[in-house]
């Protein structure tokens, strides 16, 4: 990584308001990149370490084993890219464009269906991982043309990096008791994506809290995923279970995953805020190949060679046939 330039937090005036010119920029730019909003996190996430050891102590990462392996630098960001002072944060809505009022109503009539196949809203078009990491590493271009080379890495959906704490103290939305992020104008249909760096950048104000007495998301889990207000036991989650998991999948917890063959939405479709959730900027993140309305018995005939076209660009060919 290159030096850091001249911008520190600390320092009160010039270099002060030049980070903020900056930012106010980079703002601008990204929005022209289908962001929906970026944010500036510090990189002292002290705070949020013993939460995160309980849940590794308790085995809810499941086999997910980067998620132990990568430790407490997930929560220590310059140890995990060295030289690192400040963290861009951004989301991206992705609801799809074309998606009429009552979106949530079709959902739960399809997952009420047994002839359908419902996979995650967010899945159903372009990988959001190289449509968000591809935009990001955009956006840092820009940046260093404008400052000169930075050190920086982008990350999305990344197993080293505590990204809902990320956007929380940004200001890009709080963790709801289903521990995604969300906002009170824009639900939490949307993506994150971080760009640590090496230049340091005026903190964002972080965003405050508004689920209240709400446990809707706690009381729809299929399989009683969400043991406590912010606390998934991903070994339950059906996201878990039918994209991470490796291995068969519990006996006893079958029956519970119905029809949701890719992901879960049901604790966010179930979510007052999401009546304001966003459609995406892009056209990346619109359904492909009838993804949202699928028979199961369609996708069970699919051959080998059908999935890997079907699924062409998908996150979902991630996961293999
Ligand atoms: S994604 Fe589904 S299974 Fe996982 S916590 Fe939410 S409702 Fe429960
Ligand atoms: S359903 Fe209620 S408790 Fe859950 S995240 Fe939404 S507002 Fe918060």
């Amino acid at each position: 990584m290159s030096q850091p330039t001249c911008l520190d937090t600390h320092a009160p005036t010039a270099a002060r308001i030049e980070g903020f010119a900056l930012i106010a920029q980079v703002r601008d730019w990204a929005r022209a990149l289908g962001f929906s909003q970026i944010g500036v996190a510090g990189v002292d996430l002290r705070a949020a370490e013993p939460g995160l050891l309980a849940w590794l102590e308790q085995g809810f990462h499941g086999t997910m084993g980067y998620m132990a392996l990568h430790g407490l630098k997930r929560a220590r960001p310059a140890e995990l890219v060295p030289g690192t002072v400040s963290v861009i944060t951004a989301r991206m809505d992705y609801l799809p464009r074309d998606l009429g009022a009552g979106w949530q109503a079709i959902e739960w009539a399809r997952l009420q269906d047994p002839q359908q196949a419902t996979v995650s809203l967010y899945a159903r078009g372009r990988d959001y991982h190289k449509v968000l990491r591809a935009r990001l590493q955009q956006l840092a271009d820009r940046m260093a043309e404008a400052v000169g080379p930075f050190g920086h890495r982008v990350f999305t959906d990344s197993a080293p990096v505590l990204e809902v704490e990320l956007a929380s103290r940004s200001g890009l939305g709080w963790r709801g008791k289903h521990t995604v992020a969300l906002r009170r104008d824009a639900g939490s249909m949307f993506f994150l994506g971080e760009i640590y760096i090496d230049v340091a950048l005026p903190e964002s104000a972080p965003a405050s809290a508004h689920c209240g007495s709400c446990s809707a998301c706690i009381d729809v889990c299929p399989t009683r995923a969400i043991v406590a207000p912010y606390r998934l036991d991903a070994r339950r989650c059906i996201s878990y279970l039918t994209i991470e998991h490796d291995g068969p999948i519990p006996p006893e917890l079958r029956p519970l995953i119905g029809n949701r063959i890719y992901g879960c939405d049901d604790c966010q479709l179930v979510c007052p805020w999401n009546k304001y959730a966003q459609r995406a900027s892009l056209p990346d993140f619109d359904e492909r190949e009838g993804l949202g309305d699928a028979t199961l018995l369609a996708l069970w005939a699919w051959s080998e060679e059908e999935f890997l076209r079907h699924t062409e660009g998908s996150a979902i060919r991630r996961i293999g046939y």
